[in-house]
């Protein structure tokens, strides 16, 4: 279709947006009076107005329960997060067996690793994306030294070509294939979070099990922004944060998914806790450890509620819209994002790119050419509030459950405004 960078056809476009209305069901923050512009969902998520009072049940059940809210809290908190599994399932493309939440994502990952990465003196490498995000890298980097192998030789980086901004597929599966009988684990991040890039799940998942290996993924940028099968495309595991598109609170619960194959294996290596045990037998708290039947056999600690709760008010915002639409309005936001983008770089002499390649979900981001933090420092200034990524990056996403057409047109002309007034 084709698009005007014009205040009048950002707001026809929010007119026919069938969830626009979606943003009264958010607080956003308030810069200078006003309602911010808020494009920084894949780093932290608005807070639903909801969510409050899902905290709030659960803080009045233990004042006026205490320990009896365990079992008689209008949501019992023992098994409160059975109450995610459902919603959580059609979200990344899980049977509900498969998906469970509990710790936060970085934890989940090394306990996944517990099972899924058993090196032998073989077949012991790994293969991930260069630049992982940090976390990622430590993470693997510990892994492997744990298990006694050097990390130079044990991990392998799939390098992006000279001159270009994301990495491709064949690029990956190559390396798969070189690797071959000595690739233990391929983990990635399904969608970066530097350039907004979606990996080929699928292919990428089949070419790693085609010569034996795992196939995991960090879906930190990918839970509740892109479609997924995670099932069916036979991923054997994921893990993902809930705070970034998932919008449930800084920090919280992180969702994992165990493909269904693995769940009653009997010699999988797990680290194990009283919650992974049968519900119906746990609290006769015997020694033997009978593993739950579903993803659950992971859990270690009772829940932590305070913490599940705001997870399951965003998970119920999420079911009512359904991914489909949420997708459907993600790509409209996106290609005005991008056209505007493209418009304002016509009229500005100091200019900027989109690294972010056609495979992608709700974030650009944007190469500075000219004037960097200090335009970045423009924009937070100005009501605009994304993010900034050395050495010269900005990130822009504008979540399509709470941001606008007209946040996107507004976007543009102060992002114009702050290139003019700095150069
Ligand atoms: C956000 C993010 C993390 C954060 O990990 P925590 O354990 O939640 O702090 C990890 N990996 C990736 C790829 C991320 O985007």
């Amino acid at each position: 279709m084709d698009f005007q960078n014009t205040l009048q056809f950002a707001q026809q476009l929010d007119k026919e947006d069938t969830l626009n209305q979606y943003h009264h069901e958010f607080h956003f923050p308030v810069i200078n009076g006003k309602k911010s512009i808020y494009l920084c969902g894949n780093s932290l998520g608005l807070q639903p107005k909801k969510t409050k009072s899902y905290v709030d049940d659960v803080m009045q059940d233990w004042a006026s329960l205490a320990v009896e809210g365990h079992f008689y809290a209008e949501k019992p908190w023992w098994d409160y997060h059975e109450r995610l599994a459902e919603p959580l399932a059609s979200i990344v493309g899980a049977k509900v067996n498969e998906v469970s939440v509990m710790n936060t994502l970085t934890v989940n990952l090394h306990l996944l690793l517990v099972s899924f990465y058993t090196p032998t003196p073989k077949r012991y490498k790994i293969i991930c994306e260069e630049k992982a995000f940090p976390s990622d890298q430590y993470m693997l980097q510990s892994q492997v030294k744990f298990h006694g192998f050097k990390t130079e030789d044990a991990i392998v980086e799939v390098k992006k070509r000279e001159g270009e901004h994301f990495w491709r597929t064949e690029d990956i599966i190559e390396k798969i294939n070189e690797v071959g009988d000595a690739l233990a684990l391929v983990l990635i991040g399904g969608v970066n979070y530097y350039n907004g890039q979606v990996f080929d799940m699928n292919k990428i998942t089949k070419a790693g099990k085609a010569v034996g290996a795992s196939v995991g993924w960090d879906l930190a940028h990918a839970a509740g922004n892109i479609e997924m099968q995670l099932h069916n495309w036979d991923v054997d595991f994921a893990a993902w944060c809930s705070y970034k598109y998932m919008n449930s609170g800084p920090g919280n619960a992180s969702g994992i998914f165990i493909n269904e194959k693995h769940l009653n294996n009997p010699n999988i290596p797990r680290f194990e806790g009283w919650w992974g045990t049968k519900k119906e037998t746990r609290f006769l708290m015997k020694s033997e450890f009978e593993p739950m039947e579903n993803a659950d056999a992971w859990q270690l600690s009772n829940p932590p509620v305070l913490s599940v709760a705001p997870y399951l008010a965003s998970l119920q915002l999420f079911a009512a819209v359904g991914m489909p639409e949420i997708v459907k309005k993600r790509n409209r936001i996106v290609a005005y994002l991008e056209y505007v983008l493209t418009e304002i770089d016509k009229e500005v002499t100091s200019s900027f790119e989109v690294i972010t390649p056609k495979d992608r979900g709700t974030q650009l981001s944007v190469l500075l050419h000219g004037q960097g933090k200090p335009l970045f420092n423009y924009l937070m200034k100005n009501g605009v509030i994304l993010d900034w990524r050395e050495p010269n990056v900005i990130r822009v996403a504008p979540a399509p459950l709470y941001c606008s057409f007209e946040d996107v047109f507004n976007f543009g002309q102060i992002l114009k405004k702050g290139i003019q007034e700095l150069t």
